[in-house]
C-alpha cells in the first residue's frame, strides 16, 4: 500500500456518500468503512441507532489482553451545503490546485481517512504494541447523537484508553480542549384570541421577545484563562399561527458555550432566574467541556511531534466548537485528549469545502508517530 495514494483514494471514497446531516444516514458510507476495515484486519462493530443511522467501533488488539489502546475518533456524518450554488461537486471529491473538495473534506471525512491509513500502514507496530480502537460516529453534527447512543447501548463496553485523539479540524495544530455547549429550548404560553381583538389574548411572542431582551446579554460566568468568555446565542425562534391571530405559543432555542470552570446546572437556573417565571425551558444538548492540562506527558510528546509542522513555537490553544470527546473522554478513563486533523477550521461548514492535500498526507505521518509513541 502506499499510504498517499491510499488516504486520497479513501478520503474521495468517503466524500462520494451523501452523509449529510440533517436528515442523516451514515448507512452506506458506514458499510463501506466496515468492509474496508475488515479487510485491513480490524475486528468491527456497527451500531444502527436509528433508521439509517449508524456508529462503527473498529479495534486492532496489542499484544496481551491487559494492554490499554490508543483512540481514535471521528464522525461521519456532515452539515447541509448551505443556500450558495458550489463550484465543485460537494460529492465528487475533485483535486484542484492541491485542494481536495467536498462536503465533509475538512469535517471530518480527511481525517477518519487518515488515521485509518496510519494504523493500516503502522498495523504491527498497533499488533506487537497496545493495540488501537476506532470509534466512527454519526449525528455529530446534531449535538453528539450517534455518541450518546453509543454509550447508552448496554451491550457495548468502551474500553479504558491510553489516549483520544479527535481528529476534527485544526491544520494539524494540537489542540487540548474545547468548550462545552448547553443548548435549551425555551417557550412561552399565551393565550389565543382574534388577531383584530388582542386584547382577549395574551401575546405568546411578546412574552418571548420580552424574555430574549433579557438574557441577551447574560453572562454564563467568569471568562476561563484558555477558553475565554463564555457565551450566549439565541439561535431560532418561531410562533404564531397565522398573522390574524394573537399567538399562543413561542419558542426559541439558546445555545451556550461553556468553560471547564463553570456548572451547567447553575447556569440554567441563572438563566432561568433572568427570563422571568414565564418561561418553559427544556435542555436540548448538555455537553461538557474538554481539557487536558497542559504538562500531561502524552500530550507534551504529541507537541514534539507537531512542533515541526508549524512556524515558531506551539501554543496551549482550545477550540469554541464541541467534539464527540465531550461525551466520550469519561467512558474511556478521561484519559488525555487532542484535537488534531488535516482540515481547515475555517473551511469547516463552508461552501466549497475542502482539505488541502499537503495536510492530509501530513497527517498520515503524524497520526503513524503518535500510534508508535511509547512503542
Ligand atoms: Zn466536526
Amino acid at each position: 500500500m502506499n499510504p498517499a495514494e491510499e488516504v486520497i483514494r479513501l478520503t474521495q471514497a468517503l466524500l462520494r456518500f451523501d452523509t449529510i446531516n440533517p436528515p442523516g444516514d451514515e448507512s452506506l458510507c458506514m458499510a463501506f468503512l466496515a468492509d474496508y476495515l475488515k479487510l485491513q484486519g480490524f475486528e468491527v462493530h456497527l451500531q444502527c441507532f436509528a433508521e439509517k443511522r449508524f456508529n462503527l467501533l473498529a479495534r486492532m488488539a496489542g499484544k496481551d489482553k491487559n494492554a490499554v489502546p490508543l483512540a481514535f475518533t471521528g464522525h461521519l456524518d456532515t452539515v447541509p451545503l448551505g443556500n450558495a450554488p458550489w463550484r465543485y461537486n460537494a460529492f465528487g471529491g475533485e483535486i484542484v490546485e492541491g485542494k481536495l473538495y467536498g462536503r465533509g473534506a475538512s469535517d471530518m471525512k480527511a481525517a477518519v481517512a487518515a488515521f485509518i491509513v496510519a494504523c493500516v500502514q503502522h498495523q504491527q507496530a498497533v499488533r506487537d504494541g497496545d493495540g488501537v480502537i476506532l470509534i466512527l460516529t454519526g449525528g455529530e453534527e446534531t449535538g453528539c447523537d450517534g455518541a450518546r447512543a453509543l454509550l447508552e447501548d448496554a451491550r457495548i463496553v468502551l474500553p479504558p484508553v491510553k489516549a483520544l485523539i479527535v481528529g476534527e479540524p485544526t491544520s494539524n495544530y494540537p489542540v487540548i480542549g474545547h468548550k462545552g455547549a448547553l443548548w435549551l429550548r425555551c417557550e412561552t404560553q399565551g393565550k389565543a384570541a382574534h388577531g383584530a381583538m388582542p386584547e382577549l389574548g395574551i401575546n405568546a411572542i411578546y412574552m418571548a421577545a420580552e424574555a430574549i431582551a433579557k438574557i441577551r446579554h447574560f453572562k454564563p460566568g467568569a471568562p476561563h484563562p484558555l477558553m475565554k468568555q463564555p457565551t450566549l446565542n439565541v439561535g431560532t425562534i418561531s410562533g404564531g399561527l397565522n398573522i390574524n391571530s394573537v399567538p399562543d405559543r413561542c419558542s426559541f432555542d439558546v445555545d451556550i458555550r461553556t468553560a471547564p470552570n463553570l456548572e451547567h446546572d447553575e447556569i440554567r437556573q441563572r438563566l432561568a432566574a433572568m427570563a422571568g417565571e414565564h418561561l418553559c425551558m427544556t435542555t436540548l444538548v448538555d455537553l461538557p467541556s474538554v481539557l487536558t492540562e497542559p504538562g500531561d506527558p502524552w500530550i507534551e510528546q504529541v507537541f514534539l511531534l507537531c512542533r515541526p509542522l508549524h512556524d515558531g513555537p506551539l501554543q496551549y490553544r482550545v477550540v469554541p466548537y464541541f467534539t464527540d470527546a465531550s461525551l466520550l473522554l469519561d467512558a474511556l478513563g478521561s484519559q488525555p485528549c487532542i484535537i488534531l486533523g488535516p482540515g481547515e477550521p475555517t473551511m469547516a461548514h463552508q461552501t466549497d469545502e475542502y482539505c488541502v492535500v499537503d495536510k492530509l498526507l501530513q497527517s498520515v505521518d503524524l497520526y503513524g508517530e503518535i500510534i508508535n509513541i511509547g512503542g
